[in-house]
């Protein structure tokens, strides 16, 4: 079943727009808050009967008719929210987006398209070592809004830990100095719980740049509804919370390490012998977290920008200028012979 949102005043397709928070008319402007959108009277629907099904040898293909067109919309496999390359208008595929596929929650954005475009603008304005020419020759090639799949995991975790600890006095009497060592054998044992760490579940969203997105504000985080949707592209979860608690765990654990370890303090030595730790996974929620995502060219080479939805902050790979790095490492190093020779003159 394919999903269009219209807008209650004219019929036109209707998106969701993050400054604002609410649904918002590019045709007569009206307003509508999300919860007031009604799946059943505003929104036309074409059944997936007329969905067909192509397997090629790039990986499975549907396509759905465009419900404001009819045009055909072409997906892949696991597209939940898209919008037609003919009419523009957003769709939906709702039995992506249902059941098992339904997201518990969602952070709708907050920044715009043209907010996006201006953060990478004013970027490539800041790059340090970035060529003089970038910021006129990288010509954007695509932009869009993307709600990632995420799941959240909480945890119970249990650390034992042991450790040697050394505490050190010297004291001088006459002309003697006297070092004192006391040794000890340290036990801890904590409980801790923590709450929401995130791993991202799309195949097709680099972990990396997905991790360096965060933090993203759970204070926002609200129930799922699909018209948060509207106007953006989604896809389904790629993996499932088993396939990704390795990642969230591994987060978990050090989080946990650290938090045991940062008991012990007050010593002049500090050697962890034994650690262990358990977790206990109480809960995997899914959700969907708002990010821009940028394509840019440089040189005919393709570079992607990144930025989070919800707070603004970004991720990007900029293009390194040859003649740019040698005046910077030669500053470095110009630097630190220095301060090397300044040393050299005291000692
Ligand atoms: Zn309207
Ligand atoms: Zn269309």
């Amino acid at each position: 079943m394919v999903n269009t949102y219209k807008c209650p005043g004219c019929g036109a397709p209707i998106e969701f727009d993050g400054v604002q928070g609410e649904m918002v008319c590019d045709y007569c402007g009206k307003h509508v808050n999300v919860s007031e959108m009604n799946t059943e009277t505003d929104s036309y629907e074409c059944d997936v009967e007329d969905a067909t099904e192509d397997k090629s040898e790039y990986g499975s293909f549907d396509s759905y008719k465009c419900s404001n067109c009819g045009a055909e919309i072409l997906t892949d496999e696991h597209t939940s929210a898209t919008m037609c390359s003919y009419c523009g208008s957003p769709a939906l595929i709702k039995n992506r987006l249902n059941g098992e596929l339904m997201p518990a929650a969602v952070i709708p954005f907050r920044l715009n398209k043209a907010m996006a475009k201006e953060k990478f603008a004013s970027w490539t304005r800041k790059g340090m070592l970035t060529p003089s020419c970038f910021k006129k020759e990288a010509t954007v090639n695509s932009i869009e809004g993307i709600y990632v799949p995420f799941w959240l995991y909480d945890y119970d975790a249990h650390v034992d830990m042991t450790a040697d600890a050394t505490r050190v006095k010297r004291e001088r009497k006459g002309d003697m100095e006297y070092t004192h060592t006391s040794h000890y054998k340290i036990l801890r044992e904590i409980e801790a719980s923590y709450d929401k760490i995130p791993a991202d579940a799309s195949a097709r969203m680099p972990d990396d740049v997905m991790d360096k997105l965060e933090p993203f504000d759970y204070n926002d985080m609200t129930k799922f509804e699909m018209p948060y949707l509207s106007g953006y592209c989604s896809e389904k979860y790629n993996f499932t919370k088993e396939e990704m608690n390795y990642r969230a765990e591994r987060r978990a654990n050090s989080y946990a390490f650290k938090e045991c370890r940062d008991t012990i303090k007050g010593y002049s030595s500090i050697k962890i012998t034994n650690s262990r730790t358990r977790l206990r996974r109480n809960r995997a929620m899914y959700t969907l977290f708002p990010v821009w995502m940028l394509n840019y060219k440089y040189k005919n080479k393709d570079y992607f920008f990144a930025v989070n939805g919800q707070t603004g902050k970004i991720v990007g790979k900029l293009p390194l200028s040859k003649k740019k790095m040698a005046l910077w490492f030669f500053g470095i190093f110009a630097g630190m012979e220095g301060i090397m020779l300044l040393f050299g003159g005291l000692l």
